[in-house]
């Protein structure tokens, strides 16, 4: 079985939440900032609900067979039980997922499409391909 963000099945991509390109920054220390275009999912509430609760299920599921590695249960099974409503919270709470980034690093200049994704951060840290540094995303909270 499927489990965590991929979800399983094709098609779904509407229930899933809508996708769109927002405009954000890049910045480096004292460089300048360099436009970015930003790939994110929108989630409406139901979605987020859905998303909640698989998450939730996931890890309490991920319980049942923890107790039976030796030692590691007395870690992973109360871990687990606490990580199932964190995650829970954190996701119904997520309105926005990165999916891409585009866009020229402001420190080196090499453009490149950046691949972290997950929760959007506020600011997302990057990181470049071409010169390994650490850069910064920023996104206007609007929308
Ligand atoms: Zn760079």
């Amino acid at each position: 079985m499927n489990e965590a963000s991929s979800s399983p099945g094709a098609g779904t991509a509407t229930a899933a939440g809508a996708e769109r390109e927002i405009a954000g920054r890049l910045v480096y220390f004292q460089h300048p900032p360099t436009p970015a275009l930003v790939r994110v999912r929108l989630h409406g509430p139901a979605a987020r609900q859905r998303r909640a609760w698989q998450a939730l299920g996931v890890c309490w599921a991920l319980m049942i067979p923890a107790l039976f590695i030796p030692l590691a249960h007395f870690i992973l099974v109360p871990g687990l039980f606490l990580a199932g409503p964190i995650l829970f919270s954190l996701r119904l709470r997520m309105p926005v997922t990165l999916l891409s980034t585009r866009g020229a690093c402001p420190a080196c200049g090499a453009e490149q499409t950046f691949t972290e994704h997950g929760r959007l951060l506020s600011p997302q840290p990057l990181r470049c391909a071409s010169c390994r540094r650490q850069i910064t995303l920023e996104v206007d909270p609007a929308g």
